[in-house]
Parts: structure tokens; C-alpha cells; sequence
């Protein structure tokens, strides 16, 4: 993602190659016929990119009977299988590494603790670990494009410089330079929640619309707007901070300052806070039998019907649904994905999040939206994954490819 400034005649030539991969990637098997037709592409340009795709080996041509009958048709089909990548997502004191093939297939993944303090033990820790991994998989590593990374965080997207990360000093932190110039590979790097956003968009419950918001509720509460297929950024690329919305101005003081954000009742901690404090002030639970409370006992007790449990989370849900009630008379969405352990219990807590939908916007717009819950949260590192299939339908990386 780095090198500044392209000429108008390199990104004709980027955007041109992009359109014919995307259709054939999305649309494939595809004729060449057919993707001129839908691109608008000169049919020799056309012939011109899918023959430069068909030497590097990222498309193929598969024979398919026409539907006319008589002579079989040559298709394009995208080849997916020997292109690896690396997807990395940094939690704030944990890393986890995958190795995928270009068709989102997982090879390898490992979990790591990684305590950071600073900028410099951040590099230190991310480049020792991925070195490792590396080596560790060297066998089963075939062709290795881009390395991708996801980290709570901000990050310009163009230039792939981390701008801001809660709870740890960060200086203008260029990671993706710095992890090309170590792996000569391209780096793409982004915001972990955004980044799960639109891995539900190319692989998950979005995967079928336009417009979609992710409520991703884990340590913090954040969201991921997905407009038009792409990730909705504001001007300073921070948009979906769905946690700092305040629902109490009574409430608990926020780590971001401010009192009763939605992450103060709607986070992990915060969920098992609150019922750690009514246990100790002698409400009755079936959780009084565990040493020490977590978010999955709490979801797991109160599927297997502990009142004090479900009330908790129900009271998560109302205050989760006045948040994304919020966001849905903003943004319109077609579908609303929740990730996080809550979604064990989401026969206790999507009911409660659509009551506060219905009551808090616009009808036409919450009439027939679906509330669903991720089913690609347990793959922490899809959102990383995603970075470099979006450079591949952007024509960023795609034209490094052609290029090397
Ligand atoms: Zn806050």
C-alpha cells in the first residue's frame, strides 16, 4: 500500500485489471465475451489482461458447454489454491496468525500472548512472531503475496500508517513499510472491526447485500459500516465508534472519558462486572458456584435459565438495541450482524435488541431486517484475511502481482 502517487495511465491499467478479475472472481466461470460485455471493456483489452492474468496463473480456463449446444465455450475461473497469505490480528495483549489460500481457505493458525507496551515492543513481538510462523510452515507455503493485519486501532488505509491504538503510545507507526521491508511482501493494514465488517461481506451473513452494519461486542463494543460494498470511512477514517454513543449520562466512566457509553454496559467486562456485583450483593444465581465468572458462563447460565444471568443480558440488549436503533436510522442498513460470546445466548439477547429497534427507528426501516448473529467470529483472523482480498478486487495488490 505504500509508494505514494500513481500515474493516470497506471491506474487505468490497475482499475482496468481489477474489473476483469473481479467479474471473473465473483461471476466466474465467465467468457471473455461476456466480461467485455458486462466491464465495457474493449473486447481486445479484455484479451490483453486475461492473458496476462492466465501467465501468472490467477485465472484458468475451464471448457463449458454453451447453453445453445454445439460448440463448448471457453470460461475463466479465478485459481486460488496456490496464492498464500498471511493474516495477522493483534488484540491488545494477544496475536493470532493464519495462513489462507486466495479462496479464504485457513492452512495453519496459531495464538499467541503478546503484551505491549509501547510502539517498539509491538514491532518487536509482531516480527518475531510471524518469522516464526513463517518458518513453521515453510513446508506447506506455496506462493506468498501480501501479509495482512488487523489491529484495535487507527490506521490510514492508503498508506497502512497506524495512527492511534487505546492503551498504547503510538507515534505515527508506518507497520505496513515496516513489514515489507522485513518480508518483501505487500502490507495491508486496517481496523479490526471494519476489517470483520467486510470479511461478513465477502464471506459471511453480509456476503448477500449492499449495506450492512456489524456489531462486534468483545473487550470493547465497536461497528463496522459496510455502504455500497465497500467500508463506510469518515474523514479520519473513524467511523463506527458505536461504544462511546452514551446511553447513561448517569452512568459508569468510560476508559474514553466520558460517563455511561454503551461500552461501559454492553463489553465483555463490563457484562461480567455487572453480575459480579449483583452476586456480591446477595442476589441469588446459579453462577454462585464458580470461583471466578466469565462472559461464556454468564451466556451458558442464562440459556439454562439463571435468572439473575439473563436479566443481565437482557438488560445488554436493550441497551445494545438503542445504540444500533441509532445506526439504523443513519445508515438504512439491509442486515444487522452481531459478533461476540452474547451471541450464545441470543435467544435472550436479540429479542431485546429488536424490541429497542422497533421502538426506536423509523418502521420502513427496521420492517423485515434481519438482527443475525457472525458465523465467521470464531476465525478472529478473517477481518486480516479480508485487507488482502479487497486488494485483490481493487487492483492494489492485483497489479503488484502482474507487475513482479
Ligand atoms: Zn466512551
Amino acid at each position: 500500500m505504500n509508494g505514494g502517487q500513481i500515474g493516470n495511465v497506471d491506474l487505468v491499467k490497475q482499475l482496468n485489471g481489477a474489473a476483469v478479475y473481479r467479474l471473473i472472481d465473483q461471476q466466474g466461470p465467465i467468457s471473455r465475451i461476456q466480461i467485455a460485455d458486462v466491464s465495457q471493456l474493449a473486447p481486445a483489452s479484455v484479451t490483453k489482461i486475461t492473458r496476462q492474468l492466465l501467465e501468472k496463473g490467477l485465472i484458468k480456463e475451464v471448457a463449458q458447454q454453451a447453453s445453445t449446444g454445439g460448440r463448448r465455450a471457453i470460461s475463466l475461473t479465478t485459481e486460488v489454491q496456490p496464492f498464500h497469505s498471511i493474516a495477522v490480528r493483534l488484540g491488545r495483549d494477544y496475536i493470532q496468525i493464519s495462513l489462507y489460500d486466495l479462496g479464504a481457505k485457513e492452512l495453519a493458525t496459531v495464538s499467541h500472548e503478546l503484551v505491549y507496551k509501547n510502539q517498539n515492543e509491538l514491532v518487536t513481538g509482531l516480527l518475531g512472531h510471524l518469522k516464526d510462523f513463517i518458518q513453521a510452515n515453510e513446508p506447506i507455503i506455496q506462493q506468498l503475496i501480501a501479509i495482512g493485519i488487523v489491529l484495535p486501532g487507527l490506521v490510514n488505509p492508503e498508506t497502512g500508517v497506524v495512527e492511534y491504538m487505546p492503551n498504547t503510545d503510538i507515534d505515527k507507526l508506518a507497520l505496513s513499510d515496516i513489514i515489507t521491508e522485513e518480508f518483501k511482501l505487500a502490507c495491508f493494514v486496517g481496523n479490526d472491526v471494519r476489517g470483520m465488517a467486510l470479511a461478513e461481506h465477502y464471506f459471511g451473513e453480509s456476503q448477500d447485500c449492499q449495506d450492512s452494519i456489524l456489531v462486534s461486542v468483545h473487550r470493547g463494543t465497536g461497528a463496522g459500516i459496510i455502504v455500497n460494498g465497500q467500508v463506510f470511512l469518515g474523514h479520519n477514517r473513524n467511523v463506527g465508534e458505536i461504544g462511546h454513543i452514551q446511553i447513561d449520562p448517569l452512568g459508569e466512566q468510560c476508559q474514553c472519558g466520558n460517563f455511561g457509553c454503551l461500552e461501559t454496559v454492553a463489553a465483555n467486562p463490563a457484562i461480567v462486572a455487572h453480575v459480579k456485583k449483583l452476586m456480591a450483593q446477595g442476589y441469588d444465581s446459579s453462577l454462585n458456584t464458580l470461583d471466578d465468572v466469565t462472559i461464556t458462563d454468564v451466556c451458558q447460565h442464562a440459556v439454562n435459565g439463571d435468572e439473575l444471568s439473563k436479566q443481565s443480558l437482557v438488560r445488554v440488549g436493550n441497551q445494545l438495541g438503542k445504540a444500533i436503533a441509532m445506526t439504523i436510522n443513519l445508515f438504512n442498513p439491509q442486515k444487522v450482524i452481531i459478533a461476540g460470546d452474547i451471541t450464545i445466548a441470543q435467544d435472550i439477547v436479540f429479542p431485546a435488541i429488536r424490541r429497542n429497534v422497533e421502538n426506536q427507528s423509523l418502521t420502513t426501516f427496521h420492517t423485515g431486517l434481519p438482527i443475525v448473529a457472525s458465523t465467521i467470529d470464531s476465525q478472529p483472523t478473517m477481518g486480516a484475511f479480508s485487507m488482502i482480498k479487497r486488494a485483490m478486487l481493487n487492483g492494489v495488490l492485483l497489479q503488484k502481482l502482474l507487475e513482479e
